[in-house]
């Protein structure tokens, strides 16, 4: 007999701050380990992802919600109120997570009393309103619902050639009037440093990315944020291939401070009030392969980025300094 109880355990769990359209929050991080992304079957889906590794095609919705189990007693012990529902996949496709699971998860977090906030993410082909309106009915009416779209960037070349989304403008457009519509805010993944771009143009793509999508939510009456992701090098996908051969390497943390004051600049805005966040979870993955600086200021500028999550505040980090800036 096979041990099978890590098919109850969630895939990865990590704890950051956050700010919640201007007040700092808790934010539980919580990936379900699940049956994994349909769009990535025999790993042909996105060039920097590898979250299948961690999938099971044994996962069944008594797992999920033993896992659900494990992640409603952690916001029940931490005092939570943003809580990440993310999967290895996509939340909205019922032949990753069932209908009748996805109301069970939602419908146990409207007893969580500390959650404010509860992100699910999806590509744009699995969700409909319908869906979107279903799945916010099961929270309570205090509770905000949010869609995350794996965007990445604006430039079509680097979202579908490089990181191979497969993913046409359409899809934001969709997805923000589906928001819309079913009362569900936005958020849209944004990339730092995909392969095959030099740090400045990665700073520039970055940012014209997030003004973009900014842009265009406030066009569609949607509340959006930016949720800025600093590649980090993944095994088993072609992102590997590069970074061993010496044709790629993580952003520094200094671009990620300077997409940041960027973009909060672009806006127009000292404080960002919510609007940005840098995911630094990086699934455990050792130096070298995500972002850093020279080694000896990169504990310092990575706790002021996770500063900035809570307080939004940009001035802070245009403060910093250290000699391996200028390079
Ligand atoms: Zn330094």
């Amino acid at each position: 007999m096979t041990d099978k109880s890590w098919l109850n355990t969630p895939a990865y769990v990590g704890v950051s701050k956050i700010s919640i359209k201007g007040s700092p929050a808790n934010r539980l991080f919580f990936v379900y380990r699940t049956l994994g992304c349909e769009y990535d079957k025999s790993k042909k889906g996105c060039t920097m992802c590898n979250f299948a590794e961690y999938a099971s095609p044994e996962i069944t919705g008594k797992n999920l919600n033993a896992q659900h189990n494990q992640a409603l007693e952690l916001l029940g012990s931490g005092g939570f109120e943003h809580f990440d529902l993310a999967t290895l996949g996509n939340f909205y496709n019922d032949r990753e997570i069932s209908p009748e699971t996805r109301r069970q998860l939602l419908t146990r977090l409207a007893g969580a009393p500390t959650v404010k906030r509860i992100l699910t993410e999806s590509r744009r082909g699995y969700i409909t309103t319908e869906k979107l309106r279903e799945s916010k009915a099961c929270l309570r009416d205090d509770q905000t619902l949010e869609f995350a779209f794996g965007y990445e960037s604006s430039n079509p070349k680097i979202r579908n050639e490089i990181l191979n989304k497969g993913v046409p403008e359409e899809h934001l457009d969709q997805a923000m009037q589906m928001c819309r519509q079913a009362g569900v805010d936005f958020v849209s993944y944004v990339l730092i440093k995909p392969p095959q771009i030099s740090e400045t143009e990665a700073i520039k793509d970055a940012v014209e990315t997030a003004i973009h999508v900014l842009e265009k939510a406030e066009r569609y009456g949607v509340y959006a944020r930016v949720a800025f992701e600093p590649v980090f090098v993944v095994r088993g996908k072609p992102i590997e291939k590069l970074f061993l051969s010496g044709n790629y390497k993580p952003p520094k943390l200094w671009s990620v401070v300077e997409v940041l004051a960027q973009t909060a600049e672009r806006m127009g805005v000292v404080n960002t009030e919510g609007k940005l966040f840098v995911g630094l979870s990086d699934e455990n993955l050792s130096g070298g392969r995500k972002a850093s600086n020279c080694g000896f200021c990169d504990k310092e500028v990575e706790s002021a980025i996770q500063q900035f999550n809570a307080d939004q505040d940009v001035s802070k980090l245009k403060g910093l300094h250290h000699k391996c800036k200028d390079e």
